[in-house]
């Protein structure tokens, strides 16, 4: 989003239409999916301007397959990387275990590595070109919102926390992210987002492609200094380099500001990674050559015995924040908003709908909440890790069988509800 929208001056009329509160990746997701039901509704965004800003993300397939049903993964095709394999290394690089990813592990939705703001970028221009410009209405924090029984009344604030105009909807659903104001509202003792233990740093940065060109690398382990390392854009320059996403994450003493822009300190977390020179990436040089660095905790919450009251709802982060260990949140965010919608069109916009769609939704992503602190995808290299002594290794079936490793695999994608893919290793795009 370039410039401010200018509020439709019939959103404080707009009674019988649901409120998305957020224009994240849920938020305009949700948006478009109540658009394809025939729903009407209207996005309110705290932002001025939303600016390219975020990480890199995975999409898995079960939420890459929802993209395509609103018709919008044509297009995110053609701008994310799309991924063709999952590999763990241990410190020293030495590889621990590879499995396939989204078509090449014969789903029929692709894995995508994409930047979060070009995935927000696609859904907020079908957002507008579908439903209309004025129906994303920037520059609206929401405050806080009331319930009549019969309708919702949202209160909003601007930048500068001057009150504006009241707008009416038939249900309000945060889709606010971690910081949510409507979480807040409805759980208002829940305190502050729960820190792992763990900090991360991240940067993007061209750089000539590794692998297989279109590898999510995660490598070493959190004590010691964890990476994880994958392209988002392909062909960004005449060199044919890609635009490379890397996390650096490390358990810290204490939690790094928590501030989406905090700048990091190289200082703070690169002489875990100062010998990183392997013969498939030299990670060294990725982290020097990166322009800026960023750091955020590793944060979450406890999963919330409801999210629904009246015809009030929380979606996506707002309603699960999930530490990021399972390429799991926005595709989760996505999750819930094709679910909600449905819940919307066969039994009506209100309160029904909402408690149905907190039925379904809040246990299957509690689960992936806790098992994200857990036993997410790297807890193979914790595995590797602890029975190595962290030390170089001869050959990895002497330090664990494959099988073990598998099946970390497997329990947690069942876990995330991302179906088994077909036959792998035979099947190709
Ligand atoms: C390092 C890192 C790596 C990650 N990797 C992955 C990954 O690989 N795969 C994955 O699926 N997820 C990943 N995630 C998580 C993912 O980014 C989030 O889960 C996802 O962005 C959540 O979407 P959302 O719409 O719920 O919230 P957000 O995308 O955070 O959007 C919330 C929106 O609400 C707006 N807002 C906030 N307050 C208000 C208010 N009061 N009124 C109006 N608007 C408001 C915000 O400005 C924002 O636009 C990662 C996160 C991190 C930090």
């Amino acid at each position: 989003m370039n410039r401010p929208v200018v509020p439709d001056p019939g959103a404080a009329r707009s009674g019988d239409e649901v409120a998305i509160v957020g224009a994240g990746i849920g938020g305009l997701a949700l948006a478009l999916a109540l658009h394809r039901a025939g729903i009407a509704c209207r996005v309110y965004e705290a932002a001025a301007d939303i600016r390219p800003l975020g990480v890199g993300i995975n999409v898995l397939p079960h939420a890459s397959a929802v993209l395509k049903s609103l018709g919008v993964l044509d297009e995110l095709e053609r701008i994310a990387v799309i991924t063709r394999e999952a590999a763990f290394f241990n410190r020293f690089g030495q590889h621990v275990y590879s499995e396939p990813a989204g078509r090449w592990a014969g789903h029929d939705a692709p894995q995508l590595s994409i930047h979060r703001a070009d995935l927000q970028g696609v859904l907020l221009a079908a957002v507008r070109e579908r439903i209309g410009a004025g129906r994303v209405v920037a520059a609206h924090a929401c405050v806080g919102v009331d319930d009549s029984g019969s309708g919702v009344r949202l209160r909003f604030a601007d930048h500068d926390g001057a009150p504006l105009a009241d707008a009416n909807a038939a249900i309000a659903i945060g889709c606010d992210g971690i910081h949510s104001a409507l979480r807040r509202q409805l759980w208002p003792d829940e305190g502050t987002p729960r820190w792992s233990g763990v900090n991360m740093w991240r940067g993007v940065v061209a750089h000539a492609p590794f692998l297989s060109g279109a590898t999510m690398v995660r490598a070493g382990w959190l004590s010691v200094g964890k990476m994880v390392i994958y392209p988002i854009r392909d062909r960004i320059d005449g060199e044919g380099r890609q635009l490379v996403n890397w996390v650096a994450e490390l358990e810290g003493a204490e939690p790094v500001r928590r501030d989406w822009n905090a700048r990091g300190r190289l200082d703070d977390f690169f002489p875990a990674f100062a010998d990183w020179h392997f013969d498939w990436l030299d990670v060294v040089a990725l982290i020097r050559s990166t322009e800026t660095v960023l750091a955020y905790p590793m944060v979450d919450q406890d999963p919330l015995p409801r999210w629904s009251f009246g015809r009030i709802s929380l979606l996506g982060d707002a309603a699960h924040p999930m530490v990021p260990r399972g390429s799991n949140g926005a595709g989760q965010a996505i999750l819930d908003a094709a679910c909600l919608a449905g819940q919307l069109a066969a039994r009506g916009v209100g309160a029904d709908a909402l408690a149905a769609y907190d039925a379904i939704r809040n246990p299957a992503t509690a689960k992936i909440v806790l098992a994200n602190r857990t036993t997410p995808p790297d807890a193979i290299l914790r595995e590797v890790h602890e029975r190595s002594g962290d030390k170089p290794f001869a050959r990895i079936e002497d330090v664990v069988a494959r099988e073990t490793l598998e099946k970390i695999a497997d329990d947690y994608k069942r876990i995330a509800g991302v179906p088994a893919g077909s036959d792998a290793s035979r099947r190709t795009p």
